[in-house]
């Protein structure tokens, strides 16, 4: 069946734990994960809900292939009412927590309410109780998992947590989770926070069972491993140099936002990629990469554990970094790095393992620096308000404000809003590199013009995640698509944005797809979920996922004139690179997708697109 068919919903406010039946009939139509958690918030909550109220639920779930033999079958998501964005949050993250929630029994939990005091959720399979976390607040994500796994005595407890970011509400605060980690944007962990609830705390013995067919099964997850060893990509590219493979590439084609995307190329890429992690230091004659890691189930391994050089000004007074730690990703060294023209692989390192360690979205919290250091540049902010020398490049600057940030000092509560609120406050709001208020991930979309149009429509704001064309547009997966056109691209984030929300909603890992097309993980759901899971039906469970997405975001007061980019990217020219002098064709695109998808010129789904989708 897939499902432990068993939902946990907690009341914060009560104080109670009450299990009730997963909802099947809601189940065969959103499978599990991103598409069922949402159909829960969409027909529990009001769209206008204050994000950081007692009235928004936060819901933390699983898929039917997670906890499962299928490759990278170890993801989770939080969804809730984002209070960076104000529409549909629905992060996700790997690790072991997802799995471990499996084994415990559950597919699901629902938090409701706030707690009167700090506490955290302790499930050990059918046993659930909120316990007192007075100690635990105040604690980064790190010190609480190492507590709660003493408290218990058992150290294969998986945890969720939030640090000060989450406690203090940073608009963009992370769920953190086996201390690298996590669901990481739109400010879920802010949510968290909101309530009081400091952890989520797992034990689960049960394994995984009612697996619908298992021969059928394990021959579905066999054949879909050797899909991913078989390709360049997941068996050599990211286990080698993990998404950071490519800070060149994009670099190389002119699609490298820098400087607050100022700039399409960084001149000094080359030494914060992936390849550069290889490369010893001539100060301590090290590698900064020391191992690549997995989540759960996963045979790519694309995941970094790496090391900091320990003479390094961020580190040699603080002997806690020097041990090996996680990352750097592709989308968190761009952001810490480029996006704000920090060469230095040390400072970023140190910069990400402060955002895991305190519980911050490293892309929004590094695009937002980029916003800053802008204003900085023209003189609209200065060094006595931001209280340090934030120019371009500055690494220092850098290590600075992540502390002050993490901390909540300073100027560091001004980074803590995002960009655009931040922008908006020093009279520039353009210059907020964002939509809806999300923080654009690392693709220009001058150089990839498909991911303009993902952004502009994202459900989540800007995101990378939801309509991943990149995959196309630049490494032709799975045809090759021209980046430099608009043409053509209205269907292709259609089809990719339909497609990941099956893909989350299994409970895999998005970066399956660099090998997988929805023909390899159609079987294994087949032979896992009780029901038809053709490829037709899973083709209308990802378009009825995100129609569904869109319509509590227009309930909750979005509409079109949000479906949009920044004026630089639409009016300022790339200078350098194959998309020199072009800007990103949003306003062509969006029509062309409005229409595709079946929605007004308004970006309303018309009545017979939510007919034949049973919305
Ligand atoms: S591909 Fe990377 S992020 Fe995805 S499950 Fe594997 S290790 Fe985790």
């Amino acid at each position: 069946m897939g499902w432990n068919r068993k939902v946990l919903r907690v009341n914060l406010t009560a104080g109670t734990c009450t299990p009730e039946p997963l909802n099947m009939a809601w189940a065969n139509d959103y499978l599990g994960s991103r598409g069922l958690a949402s159909k829960y918030l969409v027909e529990e909550t009001d769209p206008k809900v204050d994000p950081l109220s007692p009235e928004n639920k936060m819901i933390m779930a699983t898929g039917p292939l997670t906890g499962t033999m299928a490759s990278t079958g170890g993801r989770y998501v939080v969804v809730t009412k984002g209070p960076l964005t104000n529409v549909i949050a629905c992060s996700n993250s790997g690790g072991y927590f997802g799995a471990e929630m499996k084994f415990a029994g559950w597919d699901m939990i629902i938090f409701e309410g706030k707690s009167p005091k700090p506490v955290y959720l302790y499930l050990e399979n059918d046993k659930a109780e909120l316990r007192d976390a007075a100690h635990l607040w105040g604690k980064t994500c790190w010190e609480t998992e190492e507590t709660i796994k003493a408290t218990h005595q058992d150290p294969l407890i998986r945890i969720s947590s939030i640090g000060g970011a989450g406690e203090n509400g940073v608009y963009y605060a992370a769920i953190v989770n086996d201390l690298h980690r996590a669901a990481g944007r739109s400010g879920v962990g802010a949510v968290m926070g909101s309530k009081n609830l400091k952890a989520v705390a797992i034990r689960g013995t049960q394994g995984v069972s009612g697996i619908k067919d298992f021969p059928a099964f394990m021959a579905a997850t066999t054949a879909g491993k050797k899909v991913l060893a078989e390709n360049a990509v997941t068996s050599q590219g990211l286990p080698t140099y993990g998404t950071q493979v490519l800070m060149n590439v994009i670099n190389e084609m002119g699609a490298l936002p820098t400087r607050n995307h100022r700039d399409v190329q960084f001149e000094e890429a080359g030494k914060i990629s992936g390849e550069a992690m290889h490369e010893k230091r001539p100060t301590d004659g090290k590698t900064h990469l020391v191992a690549n890691a997995a989540c759960f189930g996963c045979t790519i391994a694309c995941g970094r554990i790496s090391r900091i050089d320990e003479t390094h000004f961020s580190v040699k007074n603080s002997p806690q970094y020097w041990g090996a730690g996680g990352g750097l990703e592709y989308e968190a060294a761009w952001a810490l790095g480029a996006a704000n023209g920090v060469g230095d692989l040390e400072a970023l390192q140190y910069a990400n393992l402060l955002c895991n360690e305190h519980g911050m979205d490293p892309i929004s919290f590094g695009a937002t620096v980029g916003a800053a250091m802008e204003l900085y540049d023209l003189g609209i902010l200065s060094k006595e308000q931001i209280g340090v020398d934030a120019r371009f490049g500055s690494a220092e600057a850098l290590c600075k404000l992540v502390e002050m940030t993490a901390h909540g000092e300073g100027f560091g509560k001004e980074l803590g809003l995002g960009s655009a609120r931040m922008c908006a406050k020093y009279g520039r709001p353009e210059l907020s590199m964002s939509v809806k208020g999300q923080e654009f991930p690392a693709y220009d979309s001058r150089g990839i013009q498909g991911m303009g149009l993902a952004y502009a429509t994202s459900n989540r704001g800007a995101c990378h995640l939801r309509g991943y064309t990149v995959a196309s547009e630049v490494l032709g997966i799975p045809v090759k698509t021209d980046p430099l056109v608009t043409e053509g691209k209205a269907d292709l984030v259609k089809a990719f944005q339909d497609a990941t929300g099956v893909v989350d909603s299994a409970g895999i890992c998005v970066f399956t797809t660099f090998a997988w097309t929805l023909a390899d993980i159609q079987p294994q759901i087949q032979a896992a979920c009780e029901g038809d899971w053709s490829m037709d039906k899973l083709a209308l469970v990802g378009e009825r996922i995100w129609n569904m997405e869109r319509q509590y975001n227009l309930a909750a007061g979005m509409s079109a004139k949000d479906d949009d980019l920044p004026p630089r990217l639409k009016n300022e020219a790339a200078k350098t690179g194959p998309a020199k002098g072009l800007v990103n064709g949003i306003d062509k695109m969006r029509p062309e997708y409005y229409k595709v998808r079946g929605w007004t010129p308004e970006g309303v789904p018309e009545s017979s697109t939510l007919e034949r989708l049973g919305l």
